[in-house]
């Protein structure tokens, strides 16, 4: 039997999940597919795992031997859950394991493994019925990533087969169960959908007892870029004057993210902090209160000496609309918070108001590109006597529950991807998120006890330009990726595949049309040979071809690395992020952002030598984009590869990283992936001759030509041509594009009138003093910020 820790046990009976497990293993047993639908935090995707293990899934001598599978959205939630149900089943952790691209720790004794929907998809292509499980939880449905409605669509088939299989012969097969966990929103979608499953699943919602959260709206919706700095606001004003209990930020990504925490922790620094703020211990505080006199208006003063009315000043807050509270009677709430705000004031009144006497904020950074062992600190308790201050992606949205939170401050806001599959222009768009999110949000305050919810916008914003619910991402993606694995498990007709929410019908054109181009499809829609070769490549269809087209002139060691960079991402640090945190790099922020957030800086005195430093830096940086370019900086494809080969040259080390700019996280990824490339290549294309060694040695001459045509086969449909070749009419004048310089030269794509500009980093700038600029170049990426940038660019015929 499963022992598990005492604490843990005390934990768990807590949670509104347990309450229900016989509801849930009953409802499982009798049918094939099951919805469970609560609040996050209520025990989903902690505790089903443990019921189904303890009820004898997984176990080889029972009559359910397959394996417990759960698919996850994110690498952080599959690694950081399955930690935590390992920790919670004592006796039985070594039966729990991970994988994620690159990682696993899965191995004979597994019985609950952990996945992102991506592995499981992968398994799929080999496994159609996936024989090694007995049950499948897809968790976190709500969030319809495109892996999750894939996933779906196909488990739906696989569940019947296996159905039927198991009656015919139940000997040797047996039925496979499929669990669907949300959270409370949005499980129509996949009910009430008969083309998905003709007998609707049974739902069971799990009841949660969730605090009442009150809501402050901001009366002022701060100016687009200023959510940054209203939100450091924010979360001073909560440290210096609220009761205790964590904070949690919602941010839209990794640069605003790293922005806020550093100021935070100058703001308010902990003992090991203080010599980084001000370079001398000692100072800080003097600094400190400095910064905060500009900061605190009029208004402000009366909090500090109307302690009784702490809390509600605080509320009424000039900047602050109506309150709402959220959850349970009104009568209650009220009364909860009041008398809560008496005990804490009691208890918390000297720590909280005391203004010399503010306590050490514990701020952590919460996002994807995060190193894992990072993410997993936000569980740990906060040192004794200081505050958890989390400042999140919406990782912390749904998939992850940090304890303790009280406070959660939104700004609103998302970046999501966004693809036009007209112009197949792939973006990454901030905006406000949905209002189903932002409730999400909210309610990460409720779970301990009472809390408060400060959005940084006001309720007419809200009401008016929230959408109710997020667009599934199968509407916002490029699906050739996915048209591909169809076809290769013989699904030949793509429109009739049960989509809980079916792709735009031009979106599945082109994607058949680019997968026809790429010799993966015949002119029937058919998968080819070529076809089932490149689907088996954890690589976009395009990426795929250029591996198989590769094996000329020993190129294919290049054509790897090349490969996996390109599906990894840009590996160099962005140059506004240098000399400001070396380790991690920026995650695509637009241009526009990147100058804002650069601009929001408040240089102060102590700051000056500090940016002096990072001028020269930058100086270093162009200097080694210059080098890294060399002799033929007509293509950044191959400035990457060169970077690689000398990262791995002098080591491939953290410190080496710092040499050449490189984000240590992705040349670690790029590493991994052209090992596993390297494997595949090796087992699937017969006659290449390839091993892997990360250290190779320049490509020669020849051997350049040849990987510059390979990356434009791979990006054939990503031509661009001059503007004054294509004759493109510039409406302000070739005046105005020769004073605003090279920068200014438009490019015609094949897919829409609108310009793109070759992106300012990139290296064909140094190209063009020699030779001018291009006549014709291939993209691998366009972004959209204030223009459409072209990224990743070579130049087709070079001179
Ligand atoms: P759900 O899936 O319904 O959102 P979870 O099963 O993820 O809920 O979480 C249940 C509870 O377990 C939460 O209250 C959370 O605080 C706690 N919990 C989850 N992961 C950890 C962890 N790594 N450390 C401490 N507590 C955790
Ligand atoms: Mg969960």
């Amino acid at each position: 039997p499963v022992e598990r820790p005492e604490h843990i046990q005390a934990q768990r009976i807590q949670l509104p999940v347990y309450a229900e497990e016989q509801q849930i293993m009953e409802a499982i047993s009798e049918n094939p597919v099951v919805v469970l639908s609560g609040e996050t935090g209520s025990g989903k995707t902690t505790q089903v795992p443990q019921f189904l293990l303890e009820a004898g899934y997984g176990d080889a001598s029972s009559t359910n031997p397959g394996i417990i599978g759960i698919t996850q959205p994110r690498r952080v939630a599959a690694i950081s859950m399955a930690h935590r149900v390992a920790e919670e089943l004592g006796n039985f952790g070594h039966t729990v394991a991970h994988q994620v691209r690159f990682d696993t720790t899965v191995s004979n004794t597994t019985r609950v493994k952990f996945m992102t929907e991506g592995v499981l998809l992968r398994e799929l292509a080999n496994d159609l019925l996936l024989t090694k499980y007995s049950v499948i939880i897809a968790d976190e449905a709500h969030e319809r990533s495109l892996n999750t409605d894939i996933l779906l669509g196909v488990l739906s088939r696989v569940v019947r087969l296996r159905m039927k299989l198991s009656t015919e012969n139940p000997e040797k097969h047996r039925p496979l169960r499929l669990i669907i966990m949300s959270a409370t929103l949005r499980v129509d979608d996949f009910v009430k959908n008969p083309r998905l499953f003709k007998v609707p699943p049974p739902v069971i919602n799990v009841q949660s007892r969730q605090h009442p959260v009150r809501v402050h709206f901001n009366r002022r919706t701060p100016a687009p870029g200023q959510h940054v700095s209203e939100a450091i606001r924010k979360v001073a004003k909560i440290h210096r004057r609220l009761p205790d209990g964590g904070i949690l930020v919602f941010l839209t990504g990794q640069a605003e993210i790293t922005y806020m925490c550093r100021q935070l922790q100058k703001q308010f620094p902990t003992v090991s902090d203080a010599s980084f703020a001000s370079g001398k211990p000692g100072t800080a505080n003097g600094m400190q209160t400095h910064v905060e006199d500009e900061d605190i208006d009029i208004g402000d003063c009366d909090a500090f000496t109307d302690d009784n009315e702490l809390h509600d000043d605080f509320g009424s807050d000039s900047e602050e609309e109506e309150d709402i509270v959220v959850g349970g009677s009104d009568d209650t709430d009220d009364k909860s918070i009041a008398e809560e705000r008496q005990l804490l004031l009691s208890e918390n009144l000297k720590t909280a108001v005391d203004s010399d006497e503010i306590r050490p904020l514990h701020v952590l950074p919460l996002y994807s590109m995060l190193p894992a062992e990072q993410q997993l600190k936000v569980f740990a308790p906060p040192p004794p006597g200081s505050r958890l201050c989390v400042v999140a992606t919406n990782v912390a949205e749904t998939s992850i529950t940090i304890p303790g939170i009280r406070y959660v401050v939104d700004a609103g806001m998302v970046k999501e991807k966004a693809y036009d599959s007209q112009t197949q222009v792939q973006s990454f768009e901030v905006g406000w998120t949905s209002q189903a999110s932002a409730n999400q949000r909210m309610g990460r305050a409720g779970r301990t006890g009472p809390g408060h919810c400060y959005r940084l916008f006001s309720s007419a914003v809200f009401n008016d330009q929230f959408t109710l619910f997020s667009e599934p991402e199968v509407l916002r993606m490029p699906i050739e990726g996915v048209v591909l694995q169809m076809k290769a498990m013989n699904m030949d007709n793509v429109t009739n595949f049960p989509f809980p929410t079916p792709p735009r019908r031009e979106a599945l054109q082109k994607s058949e049309r680019l997968l026809t181009w790429l010799g993966a499809l015949d002119a029937k829609g058919r998968v080819t040979d070529l076809g089932r070769l490149m689907a088996v490549f954890p690589v976009a269809p395009r990426f795929a071809k250029m591996l198989i087209i590769g094996q000329q002139h020993d190129c294919l060691p290049y054509v790897i690395a090349i490969v996996a960079a390109l599906s990894v991402g840009d590996p160099f640090i962005k140059e506004f992020n240098i000399g400001s945190d070396m380790s991690e790099g920026v995650d695509s922020l637009s241009f526009e952002e990147e100058v804002a957030v650069s601009e929001a800086r408040n240089l102060t005195n102590a700051e000056m030598a500090a940016k002096e430093q990072r001028r020269a830096q930058r100086h270093k940086y162009w200097d080694m984009q210059a080098k890294l370019a060399g002799a033929d900086p007509t293509s950044d494809i191959l400035k990457w590869l060169t970077a690689i080969g000398a990262f791995e040259y002098s080591g491939g080390s953290d410190d080496v990283c710092q040499q050449y700019f490189v984000r240590f996280k992705a040349m670690n990824e790029i590493r991994k992936l052209r090992r596993q490339l390297t494997t595949l290549v090796q087992m699937y294309c017969p006659g290449a001759n390839v091993s892997m060694d990360p250290q190779m040695p320049p490509p020669t001459q020849l051997q350049q030509s040849v990987l510059r045509q390979i990356i434009l086969a791979g990006f054939m449909d990503q031509v661009a041509i001059r503007g004054d070749i294509a004759g493109y009419h510039n409406p302000d004048g070739d005046a105005a594009t020769k004073r605003r310089g090279l920068h200014a030269e438009p490019y015609m794509t094949m897919w829409s009138d609108e310009p793109v500009y070759i992106h300012p980093e990139s290296s064909i700038y140094i190209a063009a003093r020699n030779i001018g600029m291009p006549q014709a170049i291939v993209y691998s990426e366009l972004q959209r910020t204030s223009r459409l940038w072209a990224k990743a660019v070579t130049v087709v015929t070079p001179k």
